[in-house]
């Protein structure tokens, strides 16, 4: 499978790019594979489930619970697109793909769905027909393991690095230990994180396994199914996360290649570092600032207008910034920049990426 390396740019699947993904977008996408409604949204639009193989193994895999969330989705259509032209990887399984469960939050780009709750907290109560229709669905499949896809802020670093991936094992109770299940999911994470260091060294974290039964990976595990989360990060300038969706889409393929050929290695899971909130988009260094040397931080809200993705700089925080990593560092000892605006923590700074010629991203 290290071919998909060489040919995921050639993927019809490509067709789909940016970060505001759409039901509407991956509809043909999803046409072209053999498909069945299973339910629909708060405002109505349809759910599907995309079925591949016939093999002994049942694999539960759903993306976009969390709408503003895509990349997991451009990697899963790349996943798929690959397994349709190399239909003997799919011996071992029986692939049940949701492509997106929360077509409501995809349209509006918010991680929440049409009634404004978060998915990945309604595993319990399932008050959403989307929660819903993901725990009828799993019951009746009853999956061997499930693939739970997401996207993580740009916050993420893992020691000094940013986080290009993130994994985890979560935890089935709350004394965090090592069930059968969870002990399986981290076999699978751990022979992921065996093949990437190959390829994306010390950017792969680990995330924290709190137990919180409302959280979907948590409640499965509960049930002895092993569940494994995946989240697409940020790495430099790649606010597509093209990188990302490249290296996403071939963790997929690596996990689905452990659990065929039962290679899972566990002892690795411990070894990843765990994922740290030390990153911001930006740092202006040593802006002249009320006769005095300052650094300032900013983060880009997401922000959705006329069916465009606008970043929107918005200061995080000023002063001594020491302890910080950013995407994109800037200095500005060397330049005479004259404005008259205040600058606080919270405000818009869309002057000064203006002034500074910063990069302004829309996708
Ligand atoms: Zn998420």
């Amino acid at each position: 499978m290290n071919d998909f390396l060489a040919i995921q740019q050639q993927l019809k699947s490509q067709k789909i790019q940016g970060r505001y993904i759409t039901h509407n977008l991956i509809e043909s996408i999803v046409m072209q594979f053999p498909n069945k409604l299973i339910g629909t949204s708060v405002e109505n639009r349809p759910i599907h489930t995309i079925d591949l193989g016939s093999g002994p193994v049942n694999i539960l895999i759903w993306s976009q619970m969390h709408g503003n969330e895509s990349t997991a989705t451009k990697a899963l259509v790349d996943v798929l697109c690959y397994l349709q032209q190399n239909p003997a990887f799919l011996a071992a399984f029986t692939l049940k793909v949701i492509p997106m469960l929360n077509p409501d939050g995809a349209a509006a780009y918010t991680r929440v769905n049409a009634n404004e709750m978060d998915l990945n907290r309604d595993a319990v109560e399932q008050s959403q027909p989307e929660s819903k229709l993901l725990v009828d669905f799993y019951h009746a499949f009853k999956p061997d393991y499930c693939f739970n896809l997401h996207d993580q802020r740009t916050i993420f670093g893992v020691n000094d690095n940013p986080c290009m991936l993130s994994f985890l094992s979560p935890a089935a109770d709350q004394s965090k230990k090592r069930t059968a299940a969870r002990e399986k999911a981290m076999g699978v994470i751990g022979y992921m994180q065996n093949a990437l260091q190959e390829h994306i060294p010390n950017q792969v974290g680990r995330y924290d396994d709190t137990f919180n039964p409302n959280c979907t990976g948590d409640f499965f595990m509960q049930q002895g199914t092993p569940t494994l989360l995946f989240e697409a990060g940020q790495v430099g300038q790649d606010y597509a996360r093209v990188e990302t969706r490249k290296w996403y889409g071939f963790s997929i393929l690596k996990a689905l290649e452990c659990i065929a050929l039962n290679l899972h290695m566990p002892n690795i899971y411990q070894e990843i570092p765990e994922v740290e909130k030390s990153f911001v988009d930006v740092i202006i260094k040593n802006l002249h600032y009320h006769k005095k040397t300052i650094d300032i931080a900013l983060q880009y809200a997401e922000v959705l207008k006329n069916k465009k993705l606008h970043f929107v700089p918005i200061v995080h925080s000023m002063g001594e910034l020491s302890n910080l990593n950013a995407h994109e560092i800037i200095d500005v000892s060397g330049k005479n920049l004259s404005f008259s605006h205040e600058i606080t923590v919270d405000s818009n700074a869309v002057w000064l990426s203006e002034l500074l010629n910063l990069t302004q991203y829309s996708h």
